[in-house]
């Protein structure tokens, strides 16, 4: 019985490539210095698969920045703006591409599926000249080879490849992307023909699209490319890898109808109805690779259940035809649990990261091939067994509480209208009130107190001390700069949802627990492994201290529930909405607290709603359902008086704008200046907003400091469309990234423009 891993993560166990990266971009190591770790990064990686017992050891799933990146470079599919020359790409061109130069800006980078990992969008028209241009699948593939390790080159698949790019800006948004299928094949076949020469004797190509809501002209694309590679793939054993949900019937049946393929790759985590279609029909003597390990979390396999799925999957498709396999790449996993000093034995019986995953998948394919590990399946059916009884898991009261919510409704008594009155009665905001999203700059002198107090080297008086004159810096500012609505500055956060899960019970937090974002960055999520419940007040203290300083109101500044459960490693033993649910509870309890200390503004940031969205439209309704009920839960107990706003760094939600209406917050502060102002085109199509919006006047990403002209003229185009009365004025979000020497003037001059408007209103 064999085994598979569909990809590995890159960065290494320590963040090797991110700070090998870092010091060549920041030009103090050189390209050989780089390549250096990287080779050592593959070449351990490889090793380690070897070593596990893993036949089917992938290789191109290193990168240095991006996979579809990588491919792009294959292709020669490089902007002009670039100014590449032809001839092998080289860091220079790919570095440009990735993170832009002195001249010219990077390409987009979106989201991978729903994954937090992100890619770079290739950008095509009609006259891209394909050649090829990046011989990198062939040098890993000789590379692995040349170290003794016989490997299964992975590309990204014809298809995908041209449904994740955009079209190129010069071209009209109707461009048909896939009318470039002839174009790239030709470049696919030299690449299959050199691996070919090379050895190669398996090949992988990934299609995740294949999960995606597609029409039938896309699925013939896939039975297009495939049959006119077939030919140049004869020979070779081909799998196609899907992962990330379920397939429908349509996209199952292309898929296992496509010519010259030998192999599909099936993420059975997510695909639950997946495994029904294969067990009705599954096409004789070809491979299954079963995605029973699950590379998109942190828990240990049930191997017993794996196992039992397996051989019910072995029945279906012959013995030597099932080759056991993770359920994506590994590549949105955290990397190694020896590394973890500071979780307890108990909690780590029960995780498995990338390298362990590596040993699961084996023991798996060994136990069907009737070589049964007893002890390390004992050892995991004992983990699987404390888990489940676990006092530290298990919080009857919260989880009666949560239970209860489920298809319940929870709003506010009074509708938003009547509220804002009742609002605008106490806090006499002037029209075109000015706040900010939350965080103020987050100088160095604050990261280090934070760190030291952390590692006990100051006293907590000490701690509370150098964070209260923090705020107080931050305070006197905006009364100085004479902003409506304050906020403290959030300099006790390190980060927004990390902040709360070290305050809720069932988190556990890692050392290295780091998830490749998008190039060198990484996000370290906390790990959800318990009902959560809100020991004691967590923001409190800081909101009250801050609003004493202050006659104007102070915003209470919270992370939603949605948030904290979208960045962070979920638990797999109930449904999400529960988890979502029980840390709306935990939240409504804060702001409640909140409220009792006399905070009237109270902003629970949802930055992450959107991302959370399903990639399947049949189940976006349900997804947004709980998403939405569990933001209102955390509110629905507050008084008329008490205003509740939110904020949203992402604009580009025309289609789930129903929902945020539906979030029935008083206020929603929302990214603007970015994206085309898309935003604002919802409201010209029609939609009615009763609450009170503030659109970002500008762009806090860039340090660039916006004149109070081109403010103005941003709130002028916004009052086109909106009711005066409702319209805010505030940065796109949070300015802990930026400087103080850039938030004061562009602050100055976003209040200079409101204040010039009000008296032209
Ligand atoms: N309140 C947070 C801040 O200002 C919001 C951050 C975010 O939306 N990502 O930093
Ligand atoms: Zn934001």
């Amino acid at each position: 019985m064999a085994s598979h891993i569909v990809g590995y993560p890159r960065m290494g166990p320590k963040r090797e490539l991110k700070f090998a990266l870092e010091s060549f971009w920041d030009k103090k190591s050189s390209a050989e210095d780089l390549q250096k770790v990287a080779a050592d990064l593959r070449s351990s990686i490889w090793q380690q698969m070897a070593a596990a017992g893993i036949n089917y050891i992938p290789s191109n799933t290193f990168s240095y920045y991006d996979q579809v990146l990588d491919a792009t470079s294959m292709l020669g599919a490089v902007p002009p703006r670039y100014g590449w020359n032809g001839g092998e790409i080289g860091f220079d061109t790919y570095f440009s591409m990735a993170r832009g130069n002195a001249s010219v800006p990077a390409m987009e980078m979106t989201k991978w599926f729903d994954t937090n990992y992100h890619f770079i969008v290739p950008e095509l028209g009609p006259d891209v000249n394909f050649s090829y241009a990046s011989h990198k699948a062939v040098d890993e593939y000789k590379e692995a080879k040349a170290l003794g390790v016989d490997t299964i080159p992975v590309l990204i698949g014809p298809v995908s490849y041209l449904l994740l790019s955009k079209p190129a800006k010069d071209v009209e948004k109707t461009f048909f992307l896939l009318s470039l299928l002839p174009k790239i094949l030709p470049i696919y076949k030299e690449v299959i023909a050199e691996l070919k020469a090379a050895g190669a004797l398996w090949i992988q190509f990934d299609e995740p699209t294949l999960v995606l809501d597609l029409d039938s002209h896309q699925l013939q694309a896939f039975t297009a490319a495939y049959a006119e590679l077939e030919t140049t793939l004869s020979g070779l054993n081909v799998l196609i890898e899907t992962y990330f949900a379920d397939l429908t019937a349509e996209a199952y049946k292309t898929l296992t109808e496509l010519k010259g393929v030998t192999a599909y790759g099936l993420d059975l985590v997510r695909g639950t109805q997946t495994i029904e279609l294969i067990k009705s029909n599954f096409p004789k003597g070809k491979y299954l690779f079963a995605g029973v390990v699950d590379g998109r979390n942190i828990w240990a396999n049930d191997l017993a259940s794996s196992l039992s799925t397996l051989q019910a999957l072995e029945a279906v498709v012959g013995k030597d035809k099932l080759v056991v396999s993770t359920s994506c790449s590994l590549l949105h996993t955290a990397v190694d649990l020896v590394n973890e000093t500071k979780l307890d034995d108990e909690i780590k019986s029960w995780l498995a990261f990338a390298a362990q995953k590596v040993v699961e998948v084996n023991a798996l394919a060994k136990a069907l091939a009737g070589q049964k590990d007893e002890a390390f399946f004992t050892a995991n059916a004992s983990a699987q067994a404390s888990r489940k009884s676990s006092p530290r898991v298990t919080n009857e009261a919260v989880q009666k509480a949560a239970a209860a919510l489920k298809g319940s409704d929870h709003r506010r008594a009074t509708n938003v209208t009547a509220r804002l009155d009742a609002q605008q009665k106490k806090l006499n905001l002037p029209v075109l009130p000015t706040t900010t999203i939350g965080s103020f700059p987050q100088t160095l002198e604050l990261r280090r107190v934070r760190r030291e107090f952390k590692a006990n080297k100051i006293s907590e008086d000490d701690y509370v001390k150098a964070i209260k004159e923090e705020i107080k810096k931050v305070v006197d500012l905006q009364e100085e700069l004479d902003i409506d609505v304050l906020v403290h500055g959030e300099p006790e956060r390190n980060d927004m949802v990390e902040y709360f899960g070290e305050q809720l019970s069932g988190f556990a937090f890692t050392v290295n627990g780091w998830v490749q974002s998008y190039g060198s960055r990484c996000v370290k999520p906390p790990i959800i492994y318990g009902d959560v419940s809100r020991p004691k007040p967590m923001t409190v203290f800081w909101s009250s201290t801050a609003q004493s300083m202050t006659k104007r109101p102070m915003k209470g500044m919270l992370t939603g529930p949605v948030t904290i459960l979208n960045w962070s490693f979920v638990r797999n033993d109930q449904p999400r909405f529960e988890t979502c649910y029980q840390i709306a509870l935990a939240i409504k309890d804060e702001v409640e607290d909140l409220e009792k200390a006399g905070i009237n503004v109270i902003q629970i940031d949802e930055a992450a709603l959107r991302e959370g969205l399903p990639l399947r439209k049949s189940e976006h309704a349900f997804y947004q359902k709980w998403a939405v009920h569990s933001f209102r839960i955390t509110n629905c107990g507050v008084q008329d008086t008490t205003q509740i706003h939110t904020h949203m760094c992402y604009s580009n939600f025309n289609d789930i704008i129903h929902s945020i209406i539906d979030m029935d917050a008083d206020v929603i502060t929302i990214e603007n200046s970015r994206s085309d102002e898309k935003l604002l085109s919802v409201f010209r199509e029609g939609v009615k907003y009763g609450a009170g919006i503030g659109p970002g006047v500008y762009d806090i990403h860039s340090p660039r400091i916006p004149s109070t002209e081109e403010i103005a003229d941003r709130i002028n185009k916004m009052l086109a469309v909106l009711e005066t009365n409702i319209l805010w004025v505030n940065p796109d979000c949070g300015l802990k990234t930026r400087k103080y020497a850039e938030v004061k003037p562009a602050l100055s001059n976003m209040v200079a423009a409101a204040k010039l408007l009000r008296t032209q209103l």
